[in-house]
């Protein structure tokens, strides 16, 4: 049997998490052995990009979240297309499915979400796909290649956010796409009712067919096991040669299951990205962290939230004790050309919530409020200063006083009280001495030593 290898800090996941982990951590440890695990072969790159790929805009060396020597100028053991089966958290191992064991002293879990496959019939069919990695965008290409004689037909299964990317990178190919979307309306959970409208009508002008309220019950196939077709759950039939399915990702959180690690949709953590398990820590997509907005531990899944939650964790991991002051889900679109910027809650859950919105010609402003804070917020077609508003979000400043400033057509920092903006541009004061720092403290202490 091979001899088990030791590491001091093992990664599993190479992605926004894994990556903001091992900066923090060589940002305090430069000598800590350090080894990364995934089980795609590829360097770190960004998930976002794989639609701009197969719009065929975008090759991998352009995609690469950090450059390929990251790795070895970060003196990182890079463990790709391995997967890690084994976590025995008590003795502090893992094992790779080449059989290889290594021995760690502290863990992360950044190993993101899996795509949701309904269990209908015909789903195995050549032909049908998912869309959440650079295989899948690679795969769809080659389909694609191989079709280019005959005019391909796509019928993509969910209008969220994964499933619209795919549709504009299909349309930039020329494929005829239609959307099935099991609710009423696109991008329901990231968008309000007239914004999702108004993203439909921009689908439609860009040549989609949409349909809401319905879901594909079966996929058929006349030859060779190849898709032909959807039945929607109505009996109307679409023909088609692909079917991308786009309903969902959830939490990757198979390789935990025979752990004492606590699992509830996600990976159970805390404000330190600290498991239930000691040593072992969990960022990203895998896991439900603090959501500043709802006040509580939630999935939000979206790139940001994985890097920063990933740094805070790497700074834990390297002793250096560090909160996350929570993400919350924060969208900035541009799908055929609309401009829409969406962050925490987009419709107010009940009457104790106040909106305010303004519409200056084809653009939108929504703000969502309770008790003088921000909850949520809606951007569409003028979204320069919603990264302001954001900000008064996450820093849980009361905006009673001049809240309606924030949906007006010149707003910007001067809108604000002085004693609001003034800060944004002074220099940071000095550090309080105190053993639980912000990560933002965390860089400051860092990039003064
Ligand atoms: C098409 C698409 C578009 C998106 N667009 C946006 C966007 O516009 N803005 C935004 O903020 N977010 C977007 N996202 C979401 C964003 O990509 C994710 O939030 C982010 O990638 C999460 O990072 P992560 O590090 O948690 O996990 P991931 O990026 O999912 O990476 C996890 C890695 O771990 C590997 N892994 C898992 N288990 C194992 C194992 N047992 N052994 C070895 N390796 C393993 C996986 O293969 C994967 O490589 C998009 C996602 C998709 C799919």
């Amino acid at each position: 049997m091979a001899k088990a290898e030791r590491t001091k800090y093992l990664i599993i996941g190479n992605s926004a998490g894994g990556i903001g982990a091992a900066e923090a951590i060589r940002q305090v440890d430069e000598v800590g052995t350090m080894t990364i695990v995934s089980d795609e072969p590829y360097p770190a790159y960004s998930r976002p990009l794989i639609s701009e790929y197969l719009a065929e805009k975008r090759p991998l060396e352009r995609m690469l979240f950090r450059p390929s020597d990251f790795y070895e100028k970060h003196n990182i053991q890079a463990i790709l297309g391995r997967k890690a089966e084994q976590l025995n958290s008590d003795e502090h191992t893992i094992k790779l499915d080449d059989g290889r064991k290594i021995i760690w002293e502290r863990l992360l879990l950044a190993t993101g979400g899996v795509p949701i496959v309904p269990g209908i019939e015909g789903i195995g069919l050549k032909g049908v796909f998912t869309f959440t990695k650079l295989d899948d965008a690679k795969a769809i290409d080659e389909f694609l290649n191989q079709h280019q004689a005959r005019k391909v037909r796509g019928v993509v299964i969910g209008g969220g956010l994964i499933g619209v990317s795919v549709t504009e990178a299909l349309r930039k190919r020329e494929i005829d796409i239609t959307i099935v979307e099991m609710r009423e309306r696109l991008l329901n959970t990231i968008l309000d009712e007239e914004t999702s409208a108004l993203e439909a009508e921009t689908l439609r002008r860009g040549g989609v067919e949409i349909i809401t309220g319905h879901t594909v019950a079966k996929v058929s196939s006349y030859l060779d096991g190849e898709a032909s077709g959807v039945t929607l759950d109505d009996g109307r039939s679409l023909p088609c040669e692909m079917v991308i399915v786009a309903i969902g990702v959830r939490p990757r959180t198979e390789f935990v299951s025979d752990t004492k690690i606590k699992v509830n949709r996600g990976i159970m953590v805390d404000r330190y990205m600290a498991t239930s398990s000691p040593d072992v820590y969990a960022c990203g997509d895998v896991a439900e962290a603090y959501d500043f907005v709802y006040g509580e531990n939630r999935l939000t899944p979206i790139w940001p939230n994985a890097y920063i939650g990933g740094r805070v964790a790497g700074f834990n991991m390297a002793a250096i004790p560090t909160e996350y002051r929570g993400g919350t889900a924060m969208n900035s679109l541009k799908y055929f050309g609309l401009d829409v910027v969406s962050a925490g809650m987009v419709m107010p859950p009940d009457a104790s919530y106040e909106v305010i919105r303004a519409k200056y010609g084809q653009a939108c402003k929504k703000v969502i409020l309770k008790d003088g804070l921000i909850m949520g917020m809606v951007f569409s077609g003028d979204i320069e200063k919603s990264g302001i508003v954001y900000n008064l979000m996450k820093d849980r400043v009361k905006v009673g006083a001049f809240q309606q400033a924030l949906v007006a057509e010149d707003f910007g920092l001067v809108s604000l009280p002085e004693e609001i903006w003034r800060p944004h541009l002074e220099i940071p004061s000095a550090i309080a001495d105190t053993s639980v720092i912000s990560m933002e403290q965390a860089e400051e202490v860092i990039a003064g030593e």
